[in-house]
């Protein structure tokens, strides 16, 4: 999990949890033909959200499963959702219970699809899923290591001729197994499959596992696929059933989480009829665009792993880019791409943990910064949502101009402005009487 995501699970509260249950992931290392060629290290932060961590999903998923409930929200299971319809201002959809076969109608006002690659409501809408699926059957499972595996906290990719291994650790000395093997190997040693798995581990790494400890085994074919269209009306897709990416760079739990921040804020503040809707037409335009960026980033290091000997320095540098991208002065890009939230030294922790809007403020004017307060308040009363100004002190002061702000999302997006309520307001579709 990257640290962007770590940052968004903090503002739930959740750090404590989620360390608790996760290992630190410092690096990778490239080997072939058994050589340590390449070491790549992970920037890791001080503060517990500003770490790249590995975390079994299913952990992951208990964990956000018990933040849900201990809320009072109920989770209802074993319901598949069949098909749906909207009307101008809601949602129906036939919903079946697995066990017993029972139809039942649920109405909503909106309908969030995160049902996956193979997602019933994106089909149901004809939505084509464009992009490529690799003819190559991987494999992935998860196991112990015999042999005291000398990488800590690193994952690890082996070569060796065509073939490939990629390592990585989880929690409790457990190991994630994932390459290539052919239909025909899997139809040749079906029937002794965790002794075959743990020979191709041996032969490929050196690395000796314990076959009995073998669990999870999977195959599948990789994809790198996005939605033409996420959002219709009141429907929105998130997830995988919007975009799957190739495997390198661990893009697709990460930005499954960033698209549902993404769209919460949103439909919290149109379903109040506080802002306008064209927010939930930025968050279709948003979304794609960073699909696009991810996906050209892990089809890049997809191509690079074929040929990686001759650009091993190559992958290095171009580790984590997406996440790096220059400040557009026309759109919110991730709040990193500023500065890290934790260089606001004073005020990091009003700022990490703040669900709703931050405002930080450059500037002494005692006029300005009332006109900020009233609005903020009037935000905060008509949406329920925090608006918190935060004037910078010392230090923090060069991170934006003088007299200028920068608004921070609760999905850690930012933009910088010119020192005006009207053009915040107007990049949030907020009309306001304070706006004139
Ligand atoms: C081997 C492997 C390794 C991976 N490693 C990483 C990694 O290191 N980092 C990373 O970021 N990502 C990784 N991913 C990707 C990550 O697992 C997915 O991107 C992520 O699970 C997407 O979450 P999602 O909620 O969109 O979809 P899913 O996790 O697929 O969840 C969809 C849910 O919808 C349910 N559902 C489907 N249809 C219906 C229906 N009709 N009615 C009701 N419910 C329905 C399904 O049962 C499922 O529970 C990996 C994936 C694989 C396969």
């Amino acid at each position: 999990m990257h640290k962007s995501t770590l940052k968004l699970l903090d503002k739930l509260g959740l750090i404590d949890k989620i360390t608790k249950r996760s290992i630190k992931l410092n690096g990778n290392n490239l080997y072939v033909e058994g050589k340590l060629v390449q070491k790549i290290v992970f920037e890791q932060g001080r503060d517990l959200n500003d770490k790249n961590i590995s975390i079994d999903q299913s952990i992951l998923e208990e964990i956000l499963q018990n933040n849900l409930t201990s809320s009072n929200k109920e989770i209802r299971w074993g319901k598949k959702l069949v098909s749906f319809e909207q009307s101008e201002d809601s949602i129906t959809a036939t919903v079946q219970d697995v066990v017993t076969g029972v139809m039942d109608l649920i109405s909503a006002r909106f309908l969030v699809a995160a049902d996956g690659a193979k997602s019933t409501v994106r089909k149901e809408m004809g939505i084509s899923f464009k992009g490529v699926t690799t003819p190559e059957i991987s494999f992935t499972f998860d196991a112990k290591v015999i042999t005291s595996f000398y990488i800590k906290n690193e994952m690890a990719m082996f070569t060796k001729g065509l073939d490939r291994l990629v390592v990585v650790p989880l929690p409790e000395d457990i190991y994630k197994f994932s390459g290539r093997v052919s239909d025909s190997w899997i139809q040749l040693h079906k029937s002794n499959l965790y002794k075959q798995l743990a020979t191709v581990v041996q032969e490929r790494s050196d690395i000796e596992i314990d076959p009995q400890t073998i669990r999870g085994v999977s195959f599948y074919h990789t994809a790198s696929r996005i939605a033409t269209c996420i959002k219709d009306r009141r429907v929105f897709l998130i997830g995988d059933a919007a975009h799957v990416f190739f495997p390198a760079g661990g893009y697709g739990l990460n930005t499954a989480i960033e698209d549902a921040f993404s769209l919460a804020w949103r439909l919290n503040l149109v379903q109040k009829k506080i802002f306008n809707r064209v927010i939930l037409d930025d968050f279709s335009r948003e979304r794609i665009e960073n699909a696009l960026q991810i996906q050209a980033d892990s089809n890049q290091k997809k191509a690079e792993s074929e040929i990686i000997i001759s650009s091993a320095k190559e992958f290095v540098k171009k580790e984590m880019q997406v996440y790096k991208q220059a400040a557009s002065g026309s759109s919110f890009v991730r709040v990193d791409t500023f500065f890290s939230i934790n260089k606001l030294k004073e005020n990091s922790r009003l700022v990490r943990k703040n669900l709703g809007f931050s405002l930080l403020v450059n500037t002494n004017s005692e006029e300005n910064l009332t006109a900020l307060h009233q609005f903020s308040r009037q935000m905060q009363a008509d949406s329920g949502l925090t608006f918190r100004v935060i004037q910078l002190i010392n230090e923090e002061t060069s991170l934006i101009h003088d007299e200028t702000l920068c608004l921070i999302r609760p999905d850690n997006f930012a933009k910088i402005f010119p020192l005006s309520l009207d053009s915040i307001g107007k990049s949030l579709g907020y009309s306001s009487s304070l706006l004139g």
